[in-house]
C-alpha cells in the first residue's frame, strides 16, 4: 500500500475513534487517564517532537547547500524578492476574499452571546512591530538555532552560506561536507516519515476525543464561512495562480501534496511541517534545493494565507456581535496589519489568535471577543495551516518556475519521491 494512502486511512481512524471517545465515553476516568492523557498524548507529542527535531538541521544544511548551488546573489536576492511579494500577495488578497464573503454572509449578526460557553481566555501580547524588525538579525546565533527562531537561522545560515562562497575554493570541502549531511538529514525525514501513520493516528484520536461537535454548532455561521474561504483560497487562488504564473498542472500539485497537508492539519503547525513540505517540494515537485531549501522555510514563518483568511472572518464577526462598524478604513487597516502580523510571527499552532489580537487593538475591537472563537479554533487551525502550507509549495513551486529550477519530468511524473520504505541498515548492506 502506498504510504499517502496508509496515512490517509489512519488519519481518518484516528479521527473516526476520536469523536466516538468524545461522543459514548467522555466521562470514563480509564479511558481519559489511560489512553486521551496517556498513550495518545505520549504518541502524539513524541510524534511532533520528532517533526521539530529535524526542522533546524534540515534548514540549514539544507540552506547552505542552495546558497552555494545558486552561487550567484543577484539571483538568490531575485528569488527572496519574488518570494516575498508573492507571499504578500497571496495573504492579501486571502484576506481580502474572507472579509469579502463575510461582509456578505454577515456572520454574527442576531449572535445569541447566552449560547456559547466563555472560556476566558487571557491573550498572550503581540510583539511590537519595531522588535519584529530587529529581531531579524540574531545577537547570538547559537540562541536562535536552540529556540529555532526561523527568520534568524534563515538570515545567519544565508550569510553563513554567503561568506563560504566568498573564500572560494577553500570552502568547497565544508559545502561537499555539508552536502553530505543534508542528505543525512533527508534520511532521517524518511525514517520519521514511515512511522508517521501512528502518530498522524494519535493526534486526530486526541484532539478529537475533546473536540465534540457541540462545540461547533453555536459557531456553525463562524465555522462555515472560514471553512469555505479556506476552501476557495486554495482550489481557487492558488491553484489560478500556478496554472497562469508557474504554468503547471494544478491537480498533480495537489496529488503531491497530500501527504504534506495530512501533517500540517494533524500538527497544526506550518513549522514543524518544514521537513515534510522541503521533501516534497524537492523529491516530489521537483523544485530545485537552491530555490525550495530558501523559499519553504521563509514561506512557513512569514506566509500564513489559512490564518488571515480566519482573522478576516474573526473580525467580521466580531464587530457583527458586538455590533461595531467597522468601514472601508476599518477593514483596509485589518487587511494591512494581518499581512505584517504574518510576516513577524511564525507558524506554531494556536498564534493565529495572537495576530489576531494585534489586528483588533489596531482598529478597536473588543479583544475579549477572541474568547468566543476559542473554542473552535483547535479544528480551524488544523484546517488553516494545511492551507499555509499548500501556499508556500505553491508559490516555491512558481518562484521555481520563473527560474527554471523546476524539473517538469519530476512534476509530471506521478510516482516521483513517493516515501520508499525504510530498511535499517545491515552487516551486509555495510560490507557492500
Ligand atoms: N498554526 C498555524 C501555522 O502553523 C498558525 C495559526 O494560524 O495559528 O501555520
Amino acid at each position: 500500500m502506498k504510504m499517502t494512502t496508509k496515512i490517509l486511512i489512519w488519519m481518518a481512524a484516528g479521527l473516526m475513534f476520536g469523536s466516538v471517545i468524545n461522543a459514548f465515553a467522555s466521562d470514563v476516568v480509564f479511558i481519559q487517564d489511560y489512553l486521551i492523557n496517556g498513550l495518545f498524548y505520549v504518541v502524539g507529542a513524541l510524534f511532533i517532537n520528532l517533526l521539530k527535531m529535524l526542522v533546524v538541521p534540515l534548514v540549514t544544511f539544507s540552506l547552505i547547500c542552495g546558497v552555494c548551488g545558486i552561487g550567484d546573489l543577484k539571483k538568490l536576492g531575485r528569488i527572496g524578492v519574488k518570494a516575498f511579494f508573492l507571499f504578500m500577495l497571496t495573504t492579501a488578497s486571502a484576506i481580502t476574499l474572507a472579509i469579502f464573503i463575510s461582509v456578505i454572509v454577515a456572520p454574527g449578526k442576531n449572535f445569541e452571546m447566552a449560547d456559547i460557553e466563555q472560556t476566558g481566555y487571557e491573550v498572550p501580547p503581540a510583539p511590537p512591530l519595531t522588535q519584529v524588525i530587529i529581531d531579524l538579525v540574531p545577537s547570538n546565533p547559537v540562541a536562535a538555532f536552540a529556540e529555532g527562531n526561523m527568520l534568524q537561522i534563515i538570515f545567519f545560515t544565508i550569510l553563513f552560506a554567503v561568506c563560504i562562497l566568498m573564500i572560494g575554493e577553500r570552502g568547497k570541502s565544508i559545502v561537499d561536507a555539508v552536502e553530505k549531511l543534508n542528505e543525512v538529514m533527508m534520511k532521517v525525514v524518511n525514517v520519521v516519515m514511515a512511522i508517521a501513520p501512528y502518530g498522524v493516528f494519535a493526534l486526530m484520536a486526541k484532539t478529537f476525543s475533546m473536540q465534540g461537535i457541540g462545540l461547533i454548532l453555536p459557531m456553525i455561521g463562524y465555522f462555515g464561512v472560514v471553512v469555505l474561504v479556506l476552501f476557495l483560497h486554495a482550489s481557487g487562488t492558488l491553484m489560478l495562480l500556478l496554472k497562469l504564473l508557474g504554468q503547471v498542472s494544478p491537480l498533480m500539485f495537489l496529488k503531491k501534496m497530500r501527504t504534506v497537508q495530512i501533517f500540517a492539519f494533524s500538527t497544526a503547525s506550518s513549522n514543524a511541517t518544514i521537513p515534510v513540505t522541503l521533501r516534497a517540494t524537492e523529491k516530489r515537485l521537483g523544485v530545485d534545493n537552491s530555490t525550495a531549501s530558501f523559499v519553504v522555510p521563509f514561506g512557513a514563518t512569514i506566509n500564513m494565507d489559512g490564518t488571515a483568511i480566519m482573522q478576516g472572518v474573526a473580525t467580521v464577526f466580531i464587530a457583527n456581535v458586538y455590533a461595531v462598524e467597522l468601514g472601508l478604513v476599518g477593514y483596509l487597516t485589518v487587511i494591512g496589519m494581518a499581512v505584517l502580523a504574518s510576516v513577524g510571527t511564525a507558524g506554531v499552532p494556536g498564534v493565529g489568535l495572537i495576530m489576531l489580537a494585534m489586528v483588533f487593538s489596531q482598529v478597536g475591537l473588543p479583544v475579549e471577543g477572541i474568547a468566543l472563537i476559542m473554542g473552535v479554533d483547535r479544528l480551524l487551525d488544523m484546517l488553516r495551516t494545511a492551507v499555509n502550507v499548500t501556499g508556500d509549495a505553491a508559490i516555491t513551486t512558481i518562484v521555481a518556475r520563473g527560474e527554471d529550477s523546476l524539473s517538469m519530468q519530476i512534476f509530471n511524473d506521478p510516482s516521483a519521491g513517493a516515501i520508499e520504505a525504510v530498511h535499517l541498515p545491515t552487516k551486509e548492506m555495510q560490507e557492500n
